[in-house]
């Protein structure tokens, strides 16, 4: 396991330790209280024998993110009784419908502007963050992300995201403080080895975009002569604490759409190996005509499925077209 994480984890335990004896100080001892100290100096101990994150049945490494959401965690996946499996996929399922919950409206309209999206967790949650955001200066906010990792961690750290940006974007500060705010606060509480890539689009009522692509895929402006990409301005979210962004302006014409998306479709791969890739998405975007959102997201998941054939998908996957519409 590497040493950062074995750090943060003994860290985790010694404060649980500290909260537990407080707990027991001012309401004296209970049974459960005991059983849990007791638990957390056995996880201590193993930290000092070195056999600490290793799986009591097979020895080999615990998945780290499990580790991570519980630092008591002692069995691999493949080696947890079947009441424990059980518990773990109701809890997997409750997460699933909690994301699902935090999504935007899938129908969404403002002003001359129509939006869709397609959200499709590799797994049952996803670490993709997709939202939609109407501010009272009569702008709207369009936000595509991809968190580092995959599965339970990643798909925490994608509501932590949601959560900042819904509180940050009533503020109404400038775009690029907007996202500095937002990395420096997700670089603060994060661990140091998750990041998120991220487009945060501010648009106005005339078409009118102002863009921050940290990191992530360029989204593509498709339905004019050319295809035009909007390249990444700046690192990750949370990869430095004292990131500084830069944001780019582009004009959406009555008819003209953004695609946006995540590595779940330029890194998708076929039966042989072979991927998507970007060359083929531009070549695909020249082709997409028609100001409908959901119809050209439906072209796109077409031809992937085309593409893919029944290789399965690997990674969590989101696009989302944002279209105007008509002339204000
Ligand atoms: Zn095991």
């Amino acid at each position: 396991m590497a040493t950062a994480i074995e750090h943060i984890l003994r860290e985790q335990l010694q404060d649980r330790r500290l909260r537990l004896e407080q707990a027991v100080a001012a309401v004296g001892e209970s049974p459960q209280v005991s059983h849990l100290i007791r638990e957390v100096d056995a996880a201590l101990a193993r930290m000092e024998t070195g056999s600490y994150g290793l799986c009591e049945v097979c020895h080999e490494p615990i998945e780290s993110d499990r580790l991570i959401s519980d630092p008591l965690t002692r069995f691999c996946l493949d080696h947890l009784t079947l009441n424990q499996q059980r518990a773990l996929e109701d809890d997997l399922e409750l997460a699933a419908r909690i994301q699902k919950g935090l999504l935007p409206n899938p129908h969404f309209h403002f002003g001359a502007w129509d939006v869709a999206y397609h959200y499709e967790p590799a797994g049952i949650v996803s670490g993709d963050y997709c939202d939609l955001v109407t501010s009272e200066s009569g702008d709207f906010y369009f936000i595509l992300g991809d968190v580092s990792g995959k599965g339970v961690a990643a798909s925490m750290l994608m509501a932590h995201l949601q959560a900042m940006f819904r509180t940050l974007i009533p503020m109404g500060l400038p775009l690029q403080e907007l996202v500095e705010r937002a990395s420096r606060v997700f670089c603060e509480s994060t661990l140091p080895t998750h990041f998120a890539t991220l487009v945060c689009g501010k648009a106005d009522a005339a078409g009118g975009v102002e863009v921050c692509n940290a990191g992530h895929l360029p989204p593509l402006l498709i339905g004019g002569e050319r295809v035009q990409s909007i390249d990444a301005t700046g690192l990750p979210l949370g990869a430095f604490c004292d990131e500084q962004f830069a944001t780019s302006r582009v004009r959406v014409e009555p008819g003209q759409t953004l695609l946006l998306y995540t590595d779940g479709l330029s890194e998708a791969r076929d039966n042989a190996g072979q991927m998507y890739g970007i060359h083929r998405i531009h070549g695909l975007a020249r082709g997409l005509k028609g100001s409908r959102p959901q119809g050209l997201i439906e072209v796109c998941l077409k031809d992937l499925t085309a593409f893919r054939k029944n290789a399965p998908a690997e990674d969590d996957l989101t696009i989302m077209a944002v279209c105007r519409t008509a002339a204000s």
